[in-house]
């Protein structure tokens, strides 16, 4: 397939989002908000008015996603990179919200919301059918098997990761130490001594950490949403080039769009999902994971360089790949730092049939890993016209990026993509627009400028890490190359700096950085937009630079302020239903437009948004 897509040229710039959404249940008179485990019946209804060609005009497609509670929509038809198309994005996503919302229930919200604060606590979904020794698929002592989507592909990847890991998967986050938060802190919800599923009882047996939130179940992970943006490259090359360029920037957008500082009730001392996510489909058993030794005899056992795997297979990427960059070609074992566990018959295959060694080592990496799910039905391939095989593993390698080869087929007309996976869904159309058309606009500075943000991929690794910390954006630093243009010494080895999102979104003179806004906004200059078009734009990039300089707050930072400062909270880092459910209400209002300008409400995360409309 390969060899008959790598000369594919001249496909244009088509792009789209993924936006995952949850959909809550709210009681006004018991002051209750839920997840609705009703994806099935509004998707089922939603397909009907497809078929009735009620969505014919709208540009709008609904997808299931791992939660029962959760929808994901898409547009139908991507986007093109036309200025003027880039003003559809925000219409588009609020048209799915309304279309998605009038296929609902009265009482029923489809919220954006990255992480559900109270998913796992108490009676946090309806139907709720309580935990105990019921849940075959997880064996969660948190989270009813039921909020998991029925399709068997779902239930099964569960059961086949915590299988395959040998124990079930264990996710600690730090608590947020508040006022009155015990110290240490014991989750009383923990059931540290009993036997609820014998056979794995490994609260008990150190799985849960004190001083942490414990996760037991796929669900805290998946059930997580986000947004996610796929792009078109003209051909391989550039799209191995946008690839590479944009995996440094991965860390930068997890931190500047946090959105998720609440799991199972508590509130967290971090504001990003990634880590959670990674460790809710960790499968890796305990040899691979390092903590066991690996037996003398285990090269029998795998076809893997390595019988120890560093990362989950959620999680940031592992090695550039473009073959046309001067720079990464000069100094390739600088970039590429990290030892890369390959799996050595695939990778042999690879160069055999005609791969150059940075792209076989790609494809080999995501074979490190087991399939987990295979349909029986769909076992027999013909590998040559169907990549069904190829993508059952892709499709699971849930990396920042993933390279996208086109789909098989003569009549496809689909190009070589990449996707940009690290940003967290934010709570209106208007942020989630801006983030979208924001990469998109760093997507076309980086080709027209030829630009390179090559780092090490351990410094990489170092951002991520930093980006999941609280308020990382007005907190931290994040390894950054500020010699980003061609003329700065393209070959050479870069020079790197430890700046604040702030700096590297809006610029910094004494690293001698221009800054991604700044170097948009020079790039939308010399196009020759029309002003008004210019102006809509602004918006947007208002939105990521205020947002970077710690003018607006983070959804993360809100959220969390939101909890902090409410009536019934004990300052013991616990968020109640009541606390729950006013935040659902307010995010309800702020999602609708209202309150954009109420400083008690939104300012901090959005104000100003009223003024640029
Ligand atoms: N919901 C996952 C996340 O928050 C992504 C699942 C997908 O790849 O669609 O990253
Ligand atoms: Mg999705």
């Amino acid at each position: 397939m390969y060899n008959s897509t790598k000369d594919k040229k001249g496909d244009r710039l088509l792009w789209g989002d993924e936006v995952e959404c949850m959909v809550v249940e709210v009681d006004e008179d018991a002051r209750t908000a839920k997840l609705s485990l009703r994806q099935a019946q509004i998707l089922e209804d939603l397909e009907k008015a497809e078929r009735a060609g009620e969505l014919r005009d709208d540009n709008v497609s609904f997808h299931p996603e791992y939660g029962r509670y959760m929808l994901e929509s898409t547009p139908s038809k991507p986007f093109s990179g036309e200025f003027e198309d880039l003003l559809q994005v925000e219409p588009n996503m609020a048209l799915r919200r309304r279309i998605a919302r009038r296929h609902m229930n009265e009482n029923e919200i489809p919220l954006t919301l990255t992480s559900y604060p109270m998913l796992g606590a108490g009676e946090f979904c309806d139907p709720y059918t309580g935990t105990g020794t019921n849940n075959p698929a997880s064996r969660s002592f948190f989270l009813p098997d039921e909020i998991i989507n029925p399709h068997a592909r779902f239930p099964t990847l569960t059961a086949n990761i915590r299988w395959r890991r040998g124990e079930k998967v264990a996710i600690n986050v730090p608590i947020y130490k508040d006022e009155r938060t015990p110290d240490p802190f014991v989750d009383p919800t923990v059931p540290w001594n009993r036997d609820i599923f014998p056979e794995d009882a490994n609260a008990r047996e150190g799985a849960a950490l004190r001083d942490h939130v414990y996760m037991d179940s796929m669900g805290f992970g998946m059930g997580c949403c986000c947004l996610q943006l796929t792009f078109q490259a003209t051909d391989i090359d550039e799209a191995r080039n946008l690839y590479d360029q944009l995996a440094p920037l991965t860390p930068i957008f997890l931190a500047l769009t946090a959105a998720s500082p609440a799991y199972r009730g508590y509130l967290s001392d971090q504001d990003a999902r990634w880590n959670v996510i990674a460790g809710s489909v960790d499968d890796r058993t305990r040899t691979e994971r390092g903590v066991d030794p690996a037996p003398p005899d285990w090269a029998t056992h795998t076809h893997n360089s390595s019988p120890v795997i560093p990362k989950s297979r959620y999680d940031s990427i592992d090695c550039y790949i473009s073959d046309t960059n001067a720079c990464l070609a000069a100094s390739p074992a600088h970039y590429n730092d990290q030892t890369l566990v390959v799996n050595n018959k695939v990778k042999d295959r690879l160069l055999e049939a005609g791969f150059d060694d940075l792209l076989a080592t790609h494809f080999a990496h995501l074979f490190i890993r087991d399939p987990i799910v295979v349909f029986q039905e769909l076992l027999e391939q013909d590998d040559a016209v169907d990549s069904d095989h190829f993508e059952n593993i892709q499709s699971t390698n849930w990396q920042t990026m993933r390279f996208k080869p086109p789909p098989p087929g003569e009549e496809s007309r689909i190009g070589w993509r990449v996707e940009f996976r690290p940003m967290e869904i934010q709570l209106t159309d208007f942020e989630n627009a801006a983030f979208s058309i924001f990469i998109v606009l760093v997507t076309r500075v980086i080709l027209s400028y030829n630009l390179n943000f090559y780092i090490p991929i351990s410094r990489v690794d170092e951002n991520m890490r930093q980006a999941h910390s609280r308020d990382a954006v007005n907190q931290s630093r994040f390894w950054f190359r500020t010699n980003i243009f061609p003329d700065d010494g393209k070959t050479a080895v870069g020079t790197y700096k430890q700046l604040t999102v702030n700096e590297i979104i809006n610029g910094c003179s004494s690293a001698g950085f221009i800054g991604l806004v700044p170097l948009v906004r020079k790039y939308l200059h010399s196009m020759n937009v029309d002003l008004e078009t210019l102006c809509q734009l602004d918006r947007y990039l208002q939105l990521v630079s205020k947002r970077a300089s710690g003018e607006l707050c983070t959804t993360a930072t809100w959220i969390r302020n939101f909890v902090r400062a409410h009536s019934d909270y004990e300052r013991d880092s616990r968020i109640t239903q009541s606390i729950n459910y006013d935040l659902i209400q307010t995010v309800n209002k702020i999602t609708k437009g209202h309150g954009w300008d109420d400083p008690e409400v939104a300012a901090s995360l959005l104000r100003g948004c009223k003024d640029f409309a």
